[in-house]
């Protein structure tokens, strides 16, 4: 590997030797690492470079320890030629769909909070359990999450059934689950006094939208805000039995094109989760490597069972160095972080502490601190 240009610094040499160890004995379980294109990143960038391939894992793994990334990236197409350059030159051969899905912008900044951690792995679930599984009919077994090491989640789905669609296929497949030009008017519809529009047992956005409606009927505010008449649970039931036959007024709500127009685009918002279109469309996208390290927090990309996900805590689950400390300096003011259960911090720019190892590499990868 050339590193002629680049000096590594004190903390750099640090963690990659701290990396390359973990990758002499971790699990890879890459499926077909012989047919993908691998990138690996530093200090600077997280891809440097890209265009690696291998004849297999035993290979892998051989560069990973050599070379040390700080990131490792793989694509999510597979090439008869994954070395190959240009790009046209690697012969794709197909590709698995993948969801790339981030942690809300918010004041918790780098140091991403545990609410905002909660939060997108709420809606990992909800793409898989709202969409995947029962609009596109992929099963469990096709469909893996990872935590992306960082501030989100991936789904990659490997199914026969993917690999061959285009960026159009997969565009329109993102833009059905963000709902991007779903439109009200095409859902409902007047006739004279009655308002039609989609029942709970269809399929679909429309279907979706009605259970979710009829599941926040009940909670008094919600119901309010639609019609005073709504407080009497007899007329609740009404409208709820109205509602399953696709009749969306049965009791002359004012206003009711606007307040259902109001709550279907704040449901459809959280429904629709926070997925980037954009890595779903690539079919040549390198994106983190599951079972890799992230070099911006020192958290392993960790595989997780669908159903051990509403469990799963990075800072728990996905800490990499379990034993040993380290000595840092902070740079910056850290506020207070947990790793496996153990409190640290906040911290002041200038503070020099002794911390178990997970704590120190997560502060040196957040370039929050450096070696004392
Ligand atoms: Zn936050």
């Amino acid at each position: 590997m050339s590193m002629a240009v680049h000096q590594a610094s004190k903390e750099e040499e640090f963690l990659r030797k701290l990396f390359s160890g973990f990758y002499t004995s971790c699990q890879l379980g890459v499926s077909k690492p012989q047919q993908r294109e691998f990138g690996f990143g530093g200090w600077e960038k997280k891809i440097e470079f890209r265009h690696i391939g291998v004849k297999g894992e035993a290979e892998l793994r051989a560069r990973l320890v050599s070379d040390a990334p700080l990131y490792v990236s793989y694509s999510v197409a597979y090439y008869e030629f994954p070395a190959a350059r240009p790009m046209v030159k690697k012969n794709w051969l197909g590709a698995d769909l993948v969801f790339d899905l981030d942690a809300p912008a918010h004041s918790c900044g780098k140091f991403t909070c545990g609410q905002c951690l909660a939060q997108v792995k709420r809606e990992t679930i909800q793409l898989v359990e709202e969409f995947l599984v029962p609009d596109f009919g992929f099963s469990q077994s096709e469909i893996s999450v990872n935590f992306s090491g960082s501030r989100g989640y991936h789904v990659h789905v490997v199914s026969d059934a993917v690999e061959q669609l285009d960026r159009e296929a997969r565009r329109e497949i993102a833009d059905y689950i963000t709902g991007t030009g779903l439109q009200f008017d095409k859902l409902f519809w007047e006739e004279g006094k009655k308002l039609f529009g989609p029942r709970p047992s269809q399929g679909g956005f429309g279907g979706k939208f009605a259970r979710s409606f009829l599941a926040r009927l009940e909670d008094g505010s919600f119901a309010l805000s639609i019609s005073r008449s709504l407080k009497d649970p007899a007329i609740r039931q009404k409208m709820r039995r109205a509602i399953e036959e696709g009749n969306w007024d049965p009791i002359g709500i004012a206003n009711r094109k606007k307040k259902f127009q109001e709550k279907f685009s704040s449901m459809m918002l959280s429904l629709s989760g926070r997925i980037d279109s954009n890595v779903t469309a690539d079919t040549s996208k390198l994106i983190r490597m599951p079972g890799s390290l992230h070099g911006g927090s020192g958290l392993l990309a960790k595989k997780v069972s669908m159903a051990g996900l509403e469990k799963f805590h990075p800072m728990e689950d996905a800490i990499a160095f379990s034993s040993g400390e380290a000595k840092v300096k902070m740079g910056e003011p850290v506020p207070r972080f947990s790793v496996k259960g153990e409190e640290f911090g906040p911290f002041e720019a200038g503070e020099t502490r002794e911390l178990p190892l997970a704590a120190a590499v997560y502060l040196l990868c957040k370039k929050a601190a450096v070696l004392e």
